[in-house]
């Protein structure tokens, strides 16, 4: 499947802006509504990924809320799938199963329709997981065990970007191919 050369990383690279602190003291954010708002950047980027995902064979793709929506719906649109939507709690309306996962203080959860791969005509469904960025591999890995809870197979696990200096993805390959546009070292 194809990746990016050094030269093109750089381009996209270059678009994301570094917001230092934010949150809170100590992060550096990775700002992606600087590479949104360049219009040929956000093009380019769902190019390579329709590139790279047309020939995989899946029905989904299921971004994470809420940067993961701006990517996997693009590419959803693009690819002609159905577009899955993993929410944080008590966002969907209809009946929901629900993966908690620790944070650094505290828990947190993530939600999807119990229904949302009925259509599927794949048994098991296979879906494309997206989202911005990987930092723990927290969110990323409760994701996979969400869909794992209702027999969907996931083919990749998708990231603009993944932090590979907190090893967030060492888990997840355990069980899912994990790919990212960018590594940042
Ligand atoms: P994690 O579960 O630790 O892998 O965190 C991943 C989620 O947190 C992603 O949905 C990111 O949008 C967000 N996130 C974590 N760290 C950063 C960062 N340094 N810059 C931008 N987003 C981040």
């Amino acid at each position: 499947m194809v990746t990016l050369n050094d030269k093109d990383k750089e381009y996209l690279f270059g678009k994301i802006r570094d917001v230092h602190d934010f949150p809170k003291s100590g992060i550096i954010f990775k700002d992606i509504t600087t590479l949104l708002n360049d219009k040929e950047a956000f093009n380019f980027l769902i190019n390579h990924l329709t590139k790279r995902y047309e020939t995989l064979d899946f029905e989904f793709i299921t971004g994470i809320e809420s940067r993961g929506f701006i990517f996997a719906g693009a590419l959803a649109a693009k690819l002609n799938r159905a577009f899955v939507p993993i929410r944080k709690p008590k966002k969907l309306p209809y009946t929901t199963i629900s993966e908690k996962y620790s944070l650094e203080y505290g828990i947190d959860e993530i939600e999807i329709h119990i229904d949302a791969f009925s259509t599927a005509k794949q048994n098991p469904p296979k879906v494309l997981l997206i989202d911005d960025l990987i930092a723990t591999g927290g969110t990323a890995v409760a994701a996979i065990k969400l869909l794992q809870k209702i027999h969907v197979e996931c083919v990749e696990a998708c990231f603009v970007m993944n932090l590979k200096f907190l090893k967030g993805d060492a888990e997840i390959v355990k069980t899912t191919p994990v790919y990212s546009v960018l590594e940042v070292f």
